[in-house]
């Protein structure tokens, strides 16, 4: 359930109705928007009714949500979610582009892909220090020591960190070093991940599950606001299907389908979507042409050396092309590239 209030609702009145829904066993949130205040009611609602609140004194609208997901809905919000990271929108008229490399491997690697990336423009730096992997016996990430090159290549260059949290147990050290703690697709469902994740406050950037449909990936996307974090990045990363040419078959139908139902941001990884660096390129613009906010594309300085995922990793010059052919594409679907 959801009620709608003016902007200029004296803070008086927002408490009573929070009040009310508490005392009715029923959680409270306030949505961020900007032309109404929005509160949202989670919980058994079942057992509230609408006009126990339309009485009440500011009340301008109560409305029942009609979808399992209910805070990243948007017949919570209509309005489209901007996140702003120290400065740099996500979700807006800019497109976001997150590059960087699959694992930070060492000291040389992470600064010498930092300074390029930032030579062409970019504002977001991935590189994995905790890395999933299908195999236990595949190179794992340097862990804690590669947060503290994280932390220096970050210090150094001034970029955003975008690093993957991998379990509860190191989320004050992944929080204190991520401007986006990245959640992958192994862990979509790690509800008490998602819990964590949303309890820091810092925006998530959630991928979408090998085997989730669109309402898992947005019910996933409610464990982490439901904790009243609402900096949330959502990621179409390809799903399993069986298709074998392809790592994995990038589903941009989910792209207009979240836009519809969610009023959250969602970014494209056509790295791990198609697996296949030579054609990244055209799956990174059928990302954008489907309506995403921008792409998250692995980037390494030397492909044929990574430790992770080289295969799909784009070569500088190679992602420099792609982010001149972006920039022409981006005002056909109204949207910006710096
Ligand atoms: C990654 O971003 O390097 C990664 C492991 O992604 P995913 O969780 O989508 O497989
Ligand atoms: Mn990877």
């Amino acid at each position: 359930m959801l009620i709608l209030l003016e902007l200029d609702t004296p803070r008086e009145d927002i408490e009573k109705i929070k009040e009310k829904i508490i005392a009715k066993g029923c959680n409270a949130h306030e949505i961020p928007g900007s032309s109404k205040l929005a509160i949202g009611i989670t919980g058994s609602t079942s057992n509230l009714k609408e006009d126990d609140f339309r009485i009440m004194k500011s009340v301008q609208e109560v409305v029942r949500v009609s979808h399992k997901y209910k805070l990243v809905s948007r017949e919570m919000k209509k309005e489209d979610t901007v996140i702003d990271i120290n400065g740099s929108k996500v979700g807006g008229k800019e497109l976001t582009i997150i590059a960087g490399p699959c694992s930070v491997e060492n000291h040389d690697q992470i600064f010498k892909i930092a300074e390029i990336l930032k030579n062409l423009g970019i504002q977001f730096l991935r590189a994995g220090a905790f890395k999933p992997r299908s195999s236990p016996y595949s190179f794992q990430g340097l862990k804690e020591e590669g947060l503290d090159l994280l932390a220096q290549v970050k210090k150094e260059f001034g970029l955003n960190i975008v690093t993957e949290l991998l379990n509860p147990y190191n989320t004050k050290e992944v929080a204190e070093v991520a401007d986006i703690i990245q959640i992958g697709a192994r862990n979509m469902q790690n509800f008490a991940l998602l819990e964590e994740v949303g309890k820091t406050g810092k925006t998530v950037l959630l991928k979408r599950g090998l085997s989730a449909t669109v309402e898992d990936l947005l019910l996933s996307a409610e464990y982490i606001a439901a904790q009243n974090n609402f900096n949330i990045i959502l990621c179409e990363r390809g799903i399993r299907t069986f298709e074998t040419s392809t790592r994995n078959t990038l589903d941009l139908n989910s792209v207009p389908v979240v836009k519809k139902y969610s009023h959250l941001p969602i970014l494209v990884d056509p790295s791990h979507g198609i697996g296949i660096g030579e054609k990244v390129p055209a799956m990174a613009m059928a990302g954008i042409a489907a309506g995403a906010d921008g792409l998250m594309i692995e980037v390494h300085h030397k492909p044929e050396e990574a430790l992770s995922d080289g295969f799909q990793s784009l070569a500088p010059d190679t992602f420099e092309n792609l982010l001149n052919k972006l920039k022409q594409l981006a005002p056909v679907v109204d949207k910006t590239l710096g």
